[in-house]
C-alpha cells in the first residue's frame, strides 16, 4: 500500500543509533508506536467524514459530496492500514497470508460499495443540474466542512511526519505524504465552493467536481496499485535489494557468499528471498547459524519484511566462477 517513491529501508545512522532521538529501537515497539499513530489518523479521518456528512445533510451540493467521497475512501484506507499494522505488531513473524487476503478483500469491497453509492447520487445530481441549469448548491455552508477538513489534514501531516521520524515505519511516511495531498484537495474544494457561489455557474461546479474526482482516483489508485503490481510482477523493491546485498557482505566469505537477493512487495509487506552459495563441507549447525544471521540482518533492514526465504547452494569446485548457474 506504499507508493513507488517510498524508501523501504529503515534509515539508520552509520553508528547504528536510531536517529539520535532515543526512540524505541525494537521492531515490535516501533510497530506498536506506529499502530497508535495510525489509530490517530483513522480517528481524525473518521471525524472529518462525520463533519462532512453532517454538513452535507444540511447543505447538499455536488462539490461537498465529492469531497465527502474522498473522506470516506481515505477512512476505509486508514482503517485497513491500521488493522494490518496492528495485526502485524501482535502476530508472530510468520508470513501473514491471511492478513494480506483480508486487506485485499476489505479494501476491494469497501471501495466498490462507496463508489457505487457515490455514482448513484452523482447521476441524480447531474439530472437535476441538467433540468434547472443552475448549480446543485449555492452558498457558503459547505465551507464549514472543507475548512475543518483542511485543518484536520494539515495537522495530520505534521503529526505523522513527526511520528515517522520517531518510529521509522514507512506506512507513516506514506500517511503523511497522503495527508499533504488531502490538504490540497480540501483547499481546492473550498475554492470551488466560493467560485461556484460567486459565479452561480454550474460549469464551475462541474469543473471543481472533476478536479476533486482526480483526488479520489489518486486515493483509489493507491489502494489498488499494489494488487496490480503483484499481478504484473513489477513489485520488486530495488532499494531494499541493493541495501541487503551490501549488508550481507558481512557474512564470512569463506563459508557463504550471497548469490542473489530478491525483495517483493505484497500489500503492505515485503517478502525477501536470499540465495547463498556455501562451502559444501560446512556443517548443518553452521548452516543454521548462517541462516539465522541472514534473517536477523534482513529483519533489521526494514520493519515490513514478513517472510524471508534463505536458499543454500553448494559451491562445486569447477563452478565457483560461474555464478549464474541454474537452480
Ligand atoms: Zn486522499
Amino acid at each position: 500500500m506504499l507508493g513507488p517513491g517510498v524508501n523501504w529501508v529503515v534509515n539508520r545512522s552509520p553508528t547504528g543509533r536510531n536517529s539520535g532521538t532515543g526512540g524505541p529501537k525494537s521492531l515490535g515497539l516501533r510497530l506498536r508506536g506506529a499502530s497508535r499513530a495510525l489509530l490517530l489518523s483513522f480517528l481524525l479521518s473518521l471525524a472529518g467524514t462525520v463533519v462532512g456528512a453532517l454538513v452535507f445533510l444540511v447543505s447538499g451540493g455536488l462539490i461537498l459530496m465529492t469531497d465527502l467521497l474522498h473522506w470516506v475512501v481515505d477512512t476505509v484506507l486508514e482503517g485497513v492500514l491500521l488493522l494490518v499494522l496492528y495485526l502485524a505488531s501482535r502476530l508472530s513473524r510468520r508470513f501473514p497470508w491471511s492478513i494480506l487476503m483480508l486487506e485485499g478483500v476489505i479494501v476491494s469491497l469497501g471501495s466498490v460499495t462507496v463508489l457505487a453509492t457515490y455514482s448513484y447520487f452523482f447521476i441524480d445530481y447531474l439530472r437535476s443540474i441538467a433540468e434547472s441549469g443552475a448549480p446543485s448548491y449555492v452558498g457558503y455552508v459547505p465551507l464549514v466542512a472543507t475548512i475543518t477538513g483542511a485543518t484536520i489534514t494539515g495537522s495530520m501531516f505534521v503529526i505523522q511526519r513527526r511520528n515517522y521520524l520517531k518510529y521509522r515505519v514507512e506506512i507513516l511516511n506514506f500517511d503523511s505524504a497522503h495527508a499533504l495531498i488531502d490538504l490540497a484537495a480540501s483547499i481546492i474544494a473550498s475554492i470551488g465552493i466560493v467560485v461556484t457561489t460567486t459565479t452561480r455557474s454550474y460549469v464551475m461546479e462541474l469543473f471543481f467536481t472533476f478536479i476533486l474526482m482526480l483526488f479520489v482516483a489518486h486515493s483509489l489508485l493507491e489502494v489498488f496499485k499494489d494488487n496490480i503490481r503483484a499481478f504484473t510482477g513489477s513489485n520488486r523493491v530495488p532499494d531494499l535489494e541493493s541495501y541487503l546485498l551490501t549488508k550481507l557482505t558481512e557474512l564470512d566469505p569463506g563459508k557463504a557468499k550471497v548469490r542473489n537477493v530478491i525483495a517483493r512487495k505484497l500489500g503492505s509487506f515485503s517478502v525477501v528471498e536470499v540465495s547463498i552459495d556455501v562451502n559444501p563441507r560446512i556443517t548443518v549447525l553452521e548452516l543454521h547459524k548462517i541462516r539465522r544471521r541472514i534473517i536477523k540482518i534482513v529483519r533489521e533492514s526494514s520493519g515490513l519484511v514478513y517472510h524471508i526465504d534463505v536458499k543454500f547452494y553448494p559451491i562445486r569446485k569447477k563452478s565457483v566462477t560461474r555464478s549464474t548457474r541454474t537452480r
